[in-house]
């Protein structure tokens, strides 16, 4: 779903565990993973995909971080997160939303801009077999969360970006090689 369709500004609904156990969850889990790593993405909320379900899944890979340089890596403290599945999650986050990079999304196809968000992020959310689970993350890791919780409250990037930062990721790219 692209920025435009309402189920992106809905509040998602509760998913309900015994849900959880039922085959239609395992395939709807199956999509959003395939279609997060056909973006190729790094998170990917159900309302992305026309569900207004509180179920996210995120994944950095190995495969596409070793692409990046290793100082650019280190400067937005980007680093592997293994594939997880969060079901209603809920997110606290710390100190002031004063790490400032360029961020985009799926749901707003093509673009980019400076978007502040909290160095640390901690999450407590049932996992795909309904267990509790914890994730206290920092960095570039704590900002896909912050992104992915967003998402269930029916917020994109673009409500908190710097407005005139907005770009086309072909225009942030031929700006970033002329550096
Ligand atoms: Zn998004």
């Amino acid at each position: 779903m692209q920025v435009g369709n309402p189920v992106l500004r809905e509040v998602a609904g509760e998913v309900d565990e015994r849900w959880l156990k039922t085959k239609e969850a395992d395939r709807l889990i199956e999509e959003m993973v395939a279609t997060m790593r056909a973006a190729p993405g790094v998170g990917l909320a159900a309302p992305q995909i026309g569900l207004s379900l509180q179920l996210v899944v995120l994944e950095d890979r190995d495969s596409t971080i070793s692409d990046l340089d290793e100082d650019f890596l280190a400067e937005v403290g980007r680093r592997t997160v293994p594939l997880t599945v969060l079901m209603n999650p809920t997110i606290e986050v710390f100190g002031k939303p004063d790490v400032e990079l360029f961020e985009g999304c799926l749901s707003v196809h093509g673009f980019s801009g400076v978007t502040p968000r909290h160095h640390r992020a901690r999450v407590h959310a049932l996992n795909h077999l309904g267990e509790e689970i914890t994730l206290d993350w920092t960095g570039w890791p704590a900002r896909i969360l912050q992104h992915e919780c967003d998402h269930l409250l029916g917020n994109l990037y673009i409500d908190r970006m710097d407005t005139r930062t907005f770009s086309t990721n072909e225009n942030l790219m031929a700006t970033l090689e002329d550096e």
